[in-house]
């Protein structure tokens, strides 16, 4: 799960990152008790499950309550890359000599833990990763032998930040790894990591993505309760299906994640993309059926739909006559397709040759399934 600044910060602190002290709030007279309470000036920040709020207009220096009154007024609604602004983050402003960029993050492919750092911070790390990717100096960190001293003070002079803050910067970075290691993140990123006037190094934004299977060691509750969670993936697990909202048009599914995510392949050879991936589990019963194409039929953007059924233990009569019963009981609004293979298929095939028609096709193979399910998705 994704945490918001505050959350990151909260989260930075308990490993003794130092970051500035604040206060969430979530109305005008809120954040100016916080300023009174933490001293002016201060900055107000949206709190949102996004980036770049800095030039959206969503962080804002104040300097008296006046200001605080104005920028929070401004910012509390504030929509930032469609995320409206319900909390704000009062926090002390801090003098700023240096913004740098530290995060680690994991290298999936090389098995590692990878740590990125540049003294080409506060501006976006993609931009100068395309731009001057000699200004990141990265770190590949085995599991196994964790970040030592060494390896980070070196790391650091390869970065060439400004010579004096080298021992902050060591030991701030350590806490980082720590907290990362420690508290189960997948991803913890600091931009800006800022060297303040008084040369103390400082984490003045916080980047954290939580590995939610970690769930079980921690206290996360609270975090857990600010989610923004996907409508379509909600009714999908309240209804106890495997479901993952993605961005195509062909609705998809599947009895059993490896067809599913098969599913998602020819989709997508076939040109198309998938709206979601769903796993109805092995017994692709009427109910579960039902289930999935009322979730599927619910989604705006899907155009057509692919049902593929590889009957196991489930005989393909059992399967045909579970998908009649659900299209009796939900009005779908786009076009199916049925690929029906396995046990018994030519039985569920015949069951269900009577229903087809224009709107219900059925499709030997999975290849010609995906094409047919893809070029309905784009007539329509
Ligand atoms: P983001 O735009 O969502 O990444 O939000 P950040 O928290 O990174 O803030 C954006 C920028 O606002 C920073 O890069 C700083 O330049 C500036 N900023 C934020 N807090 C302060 C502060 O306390 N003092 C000063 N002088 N600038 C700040
Ligand atoms: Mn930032």
């Amino acid at each position: 799960m994704d945490l918001l600044e505050f959350q990151g910060k909260q989260f930075f602190a308990q490993f003794g990152i130092p970051v500035s002290d604040g206060r969430a709030v979530t109305s005008v007279d809120e954040a100016l008790a916080a300023a009174e309470a933490v001293g002016y000036p201060v900055v107000v920040k949206a709190q949102v499950h996004a980036g770049g709020r800095g030039k959206a207009g969503g962080v804002k220096l104040a300097n008296n309550a006046d200001e605080v009154r104005e920028h929070a007024g401004n910012i509390l609604g504030l929509d930032i890359s469609g995320h409206i602004t319900r909390t704000l983050w009062i926090e002390i402003a801090s003098d700023i000599a240096e913004e740098y960029y530290a995060s680690f993050t994991l290298d999936r492919s090389a098995k590692k833990h990878l740590g990125m750092l540049s003294k080409e911070g506060g501006v976006e790390i993609e931009t100068v990763a395309v731009e001057n990717p000699d200004a990141i100096a990265k770190i590949w960190i085995d599991p196994v032998d964790g970040l030592t001293e060494e390896v980070c003070r070196a790391w650091v002079l390869a970065a060439k930040l400004n010579p004096d803050v080298t021992d902050g910067a060591v030991a701030l970075l350590l806490k980082l790894y720590t907290a990362y290691v420690e508290g189960d993140a997948d991803l913890a990123e600091i931009n800006p990591l800022i060297v303040k006037t008084d040369g103390n190094v400082h984490a003045l934004d916080a980047k954290v993505t939580l590995d939610d299977n970690a769930e079980f060691r921690h206290e996360w509750d609270d975090y857990a309760a600010t989610q923004v969670r996907d409508v379509r993936e909600e009714a999908a697990h309240e209804k106890g299906l495997q479901y993952v909202g993605l961005d195509g048009s062909v609705g998809i599914i599947a009895n059993g994640a490896g067809l599913a995510m098969s599913t998602l392949d020819v989709v997508n050879q076939a040109g198309g993309e998938a709206a979601n991936f769903l796993d109805i589990g092995g017994g692709a019963n009427a109910d579960v059926m039902a289930g999935a194409l009322q979730v599927i039929n619910d989604d705006p953007k899907v155009k057509s739909i692919f049902i593929n059924i590889f009957g196991g233990i489930t005989r393909g009569e059992e399967v045909a006559k579970g998908i009649i019963e659900a299209l009796s009981r939900v009005d779908i609004a786009a076009p199916i397709v049925i690929r029906l293979d396995g046990t018994n298929a030519e039985e569920g095939r015949a069951l269900l040759e009577p229903h087809l028609s224009d709107k219900l096709q059925s499709k030997p193979t999975m290849l010609e399934a995906a094409a047919a399910a893809v070029a309905l998705a784009k007539k329509n």
